[in-house]
């Protein structure tokens, strides 16, 4: 390359630059590159001729080390430049996905906010919807958590126990329950909540009159799919009247025994006298011992009478037959045994001739049932009065006597099944049933029956039956 190179120059009589030259030169530290730049230029004589070549060798390493590493530079940001944009792509794309991410994630957000929202509303209001069924229940009603915390009251509870909302928070049932009925009703949570059966209690509740009244208390397990108690639904509903009902029944039975019991008694004596005396009546005992002999059998026949008509008019089946008669004579022959007696006179006023369609064996009943009364309750009222009139289309009978007179607090109460006044001291015999069954028989036939009364002033009995058919 330096021969030619050379030749050109002495030919073309013009400079030369040779291409950069690299040497391998070798050093104790091994070899090292040097570069080198040869410009030959000719000197020309003035006939033209070549004298000689003036050659120009100049050392560039450090100039072509410094291109090198600008050209390295270059390539390197080339390079650089490539990544970036490649880099600068996938991020464009990622921030590209991102962004769809974000929308998507945005739009599920929503979605899922929208469907929370509508669920807590849908769970809102099936908790108002059962809320408001358990409002409109008559009977108490609550639901508390499984340990017996209590979250929600209906408004019977308020109204009956006249408690306020937080008053109810605060003391809650523990207020309200029978102190000898908590322990039954802790007993009762505990095997509901271990059975995870329903439970029922009869336990008596305080109003907000101070008075307990029985309730029965049915207890539900509320369970979620698990199986797990979340929730206890309770409902108390009032039983204090049944129980009333059976308390005066199981009262009934009693005094029912006892009153059938006396005369039988006094019957068996007298059957054991008149035994004892079968071989040698004496004349003078025997028609006292055959009439108190009838006197209790008579006891017993109205005493089994009544129960026999309680136990008919409990089925509807108390027959009523009428006939055509005269009210005057049937009142006649009930006062007969009494004026008979002989220590109470009887009155009989008014219409004599009033001719009813009516079940005159009934009518006697009832008859009989209201004398007896006045003579009972009024024993020292000389006198009964019994007025016949007439009302219309009605016949009305009254018997009034002089005696201590009702209660008005009581008299609402008289014509009650079992129903008697307390008396202080004596108290005479009766099932408590005389006035209801009367009024029954009254009612059957299309009439009324009352009672005027004052404390002190006697007490006046009546009944009206319709005259025709
Ligand atoms: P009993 O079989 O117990 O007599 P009744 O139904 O005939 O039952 O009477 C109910 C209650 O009414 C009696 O217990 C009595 O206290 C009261 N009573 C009935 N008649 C009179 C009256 N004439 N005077 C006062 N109290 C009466």
């Amino acid at each position: 390359m330096l021969e030619s190179g050379l030749l050109k120059v002495i030919h073309t009589k013009e400079s030369l630059e040779f291409p950069t030259l690299v040497f391998d030169a070798p050093t104790p530290d091994g070899d090292v590159k040097t570069w080198w730049q040869i410009e030959v230029t000719p000197v020309i004589m003035d006939d033209g001729g070549v004298a000689m070549l003036l050659c120009n060798v100049n050392n560039v390493t450090e100039q072509e080390l410094a291109r090198q590493f600008a050209e390295d530079a270059k390539e390197r940001e080339l390079m650089l430049n490539r990544e970036l944009t490649n880099v600068n792509e996938k991020l464009l794309k990622t921030v590209g996905d991102l962004r769809r991410s974000e929308e998507k994630l945005f739009s599920l957000n929503t979605d899922l906010e929208l469907r929370i929202e509508l669920r807590t509303s849908e769970l809102t209001e099936s908790e108002k919807r059962f809320r408001s069924i358990l409002d409109s229940l008559p009977q108490i009603a609550w639901t508390s958590k499984p340990d017996g915390e209590v979250d929600f009251y209906n408004q019977k509870w308020y109204d009956y126990t006249g408690l306020t909302f937080e008053q109810s928070n605060e003391q809650g049932w523990r207020e309200v329950i029978h102190p000898d009925d908590m322990q039954r009703s802790i007993n009762i949570l505990g095997e509901i909540l271990a059975s995870g059966a329903a439970g029922e209690v009869e336990i008596r509740e305080k109003g907000k009159d101070g008075i307990y009244r029985w309730h029965l208390v049915r207890v539900n397990p509320l369970k979620n799919q698990a199986g797990k108690i979340v929730h206890l639904i309770g409902i108390a509903t009032d039983i204090d009247d049944i129980k009333q009902i059976q308390h005066q029944k199981d009262d009934f039975i009693s005094i029912a025994s006892h009153e059938l019991k006396t005369p039988i008694t006094s019957l068996n004596a007298v059957l054991q006298l008149l035994e004892r005396m079968k071989n040698n009546p004496s004349s003078e005992m025997l028609p006292k011992l055959i009439s108190q002999g009838r006197r209790s059998m008579q006891k017993i026949t109205t005493l089994v009478d009544d129960l026999l008509n309680l136990g008919r008019l409990d089925k509807g089946k108390l027959p009523i037959n009428k006939t055509f008669f005269i009210l005057s004579e049937l009142v006649n022959a009930c006062c007969n045994p009494v004026s008979l007696a002989g220590k109470h006179r009887i009155r009989i006023l008014g219409d004599k001739q009033l001719r009813i369609f009516a079940d005159e064996h009934r009518v006697d009943q009832v008859m009989v049932n209201l004398i007896n009364n006045a003579v009972k309750y009024a024993p020292d009222s000389e006198e009964i009065v019994i007025t016949i009139e007439k009302d219309g289309q009605f016949a009305k009978v009254s018997v009034a006597d002089t005696g201590p007179g009702i209660a008005a607090d009581k008299m609402a109460h008289l014509f009650d099944r079992y129903y008697r006044i307390e008396q202080s001291g004596y108290q005479a015999s009766g099932l408590g049933l005389g006035l209801y069954i009367s009024s029954e028989i009254i009612k059957r036939h299309g009439g009324e029956m009352g009672v005027n009364s004052q404390m002190g002033n006697g007490s006046t009995f009546w009944f009206t039956l319709p005259i025709n058919a």
